[in-house]
């Protein structure tokens, strides 16, 4: 049993929040950086100090406000979108392949 079972899961609309607020925080941290044409996508800065920073970024974040999740949740998404970000923009990258 963890300190946190009683936390339910997440629903999809919090997650949805989750998720965004931790992108903006990889983006503040430059962790990851918005493509110039496509601000939907983020793309991988491939820089350790910079993912440091977007934890201690997140932290603070989660300090400030009702986030609706633990630190450690909110953490686990600001790694995620970094993790999940490309290393180049798939749309620009498609459209200089062709
Ligand atoms: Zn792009």
């Amino acid at each position: 049993m963890g300190w946190n079972d009683h936390i339910p899961d997440l629903s999809g609309e919090a997650e949805a929040v989750l998720s965004g607020e931790a992108e903006a925080v990889a983006v503040k941290a430059k962790a990851v950086v918005r493509c110039e044409l496509h601000e939907d996508i983020v793309i991988d800065n491939g820089d350790p100090d910079a993912r440091s920073y977007a934890f201690a970024i997140g932290t603070n974040r989660w300090k400030q406000g009702d986030m609706g999740c633990t630190r450690e949740e909110f953490i686990d998404a600001i790694a995620e979108a970094i993790d999940q970000s490309a290393d180049e923009c798939p749309i620009c990258a498609k459209y200089r392949d062709d």
